[in-house]
């Protein structure tokens, strides 16, 4: 089968693969829209560390071709989500973390592209597919479905480890697809003043109609000094980074206030080095907590955010600003992700 991954660091392109195997707890998808992610570029980049003929792509929505003999809840036909994380539910790791994105050592339940070849693929395999899949219901279109498996599962993270509550006054970092559904769900979690950080234009109309009271530049000074001037030298009670450096998180601490969080789920950089000045995190005593998670895994969780789009809670096709269709066109939207034009926020590819 054909798929389309990283020859090696930096040299993307069409493979040639073996159709994967479905073990008997497991599941072979065939994708019907898939989305390129930045953690795609960031891996095929060597973000993440070297890596070779490897598929890419962790978003798919798809239908159901094979499963294994142990596989009760789902059957081929069947319409169904694939979260980007899929742990091995049977490993003791997942029983000792809270976000169960670490079945065996660091990132261990990030198997799609993580361990094994992605989804941007004729085919692709799905581990332990009873607890790791979701059913797309009638009523939700599949498009929505499909940004349930990153964008909302991981944004909406952001505002889980930041544990936003009412009232409290919150910054989002980054206001691509991730930062959009921080914002729109620190917004259903009651948050007062969401100031939000970004440039690129499109992204910015959506981030007013998620829920953000004011959009900043990074380009315009440091953010920390913006913040305090706009919540009147009281500070940030959350900060959710979702985008910029290293030098973005120090910035990302400075604006918060004591007993006030920061939760990362954004990928800082390999070669990256935090520099904290003691002063800014209260000389260690300021009960600032710097949270980092990567966003949880399974089926359930994806399910959930699924029936909040059913009942008409949050609308996440907003973040689609670009739609292919055929599985050639795969190259041509990894490529608008890497180029991350003025009005893009999140292309998806319709395999039809
Ligand atoms: P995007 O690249 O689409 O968005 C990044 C945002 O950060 C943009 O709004 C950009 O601004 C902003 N930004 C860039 N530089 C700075 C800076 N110096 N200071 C402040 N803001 C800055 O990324 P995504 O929304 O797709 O993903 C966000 C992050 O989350 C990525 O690192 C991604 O790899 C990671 N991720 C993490 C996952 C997890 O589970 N933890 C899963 C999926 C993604 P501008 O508007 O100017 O472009
Ligand atoms: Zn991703």
């Amino acid at each position: 089968m054909r798929g389309f991954g990283m020859r090696s660091v930096n040299d993307v392109g069409w493979l040639e693969k073996e159709r994967p195997a479905c073990g008997p707890l497991d599941a072979i998808i065939r994708p019907t829209i898939i989305a390129p992610c930045s953690s795609d570029v960031h891996v095929a980049h060597g973000g993440s560390g070297p890596r070779t003929d490897r598929i890419l792509g962790h978003e798919a929505v798809g239908i159901v071709d094979e499963v294994g003999e142990h596989v009760h809840r789902f059957k081929p036909g069947d319409l169904v989500a694939v979260p980007c994380v899929t742990p091995n539910w049977l490993s003791r790791g997942v029983q000792n973390f809270r976000s169960f994105s670490h079945d065996r050592g660091p990132f261990g339940s990030f198997k799609l592209v993580g361990q094994k070849d992605g989804v941007m693929a004729e085919y692709f395999h799905v581990n332990q597919a009873d607890p790791n899949l979701a059913f797309i219901p009638d009523d939700v279109a599949p498009e929505a479905a499909l940004m349930t498996v990153d964008m909302m599962s991981t944004g909406f993270h952001g505002v889980e480890l930041a544990d936003i509550g009412f009232g409290e006054r919150v910054v989002v970092i980054g206001i691509g697809p991730v930062g959009l559904m921080s914002i729109a769900s620190a917004a259903l979690r009651g948050a007062s003043q969401i100031i939000a950080v970004g440039t690129r234009p499109k992204a910015i109309e959506v981030a007013f109609e998620y829920g953000a009271s004011t959009v900043i530049s990074y380009k315009s000074g440091p953010l920390d000094q913006q913040v305090w001037d706009l919540t009147e030298g009281k500070g940030a009670h959350k900060v959710v980074v979702a985008g910029g450096d290293a030098e973005t998180f120090a910035e990302a601490v400075r604006m918060t206030r004591p007993n006030g969080v920061i939760a990362n789920v954004n990928f800082l950089d390999i070669n990256d080095h935090i520099a904290i000045a003691p002063l800014d995190w209260g000389l260690g005593m300021s009960d600032k907590d710097i949270r980092g998670s990567f966003c949880p895994g399974g089926g359930k969780r994806i399910q959930r955010l699924i029936h909040m789009i059913e009942y008409h809670r949050i609308d996440p096709t907003k973040l689609i600003t670009h739609r292919f269709h055929g599985f050639d066109q795969i190259p041509a939207a990894f490529q608008l992700m890497e180029d991350k034009s003025p009005d893009l926020i999140k292309p998806v590819v319709y395999i039809d």
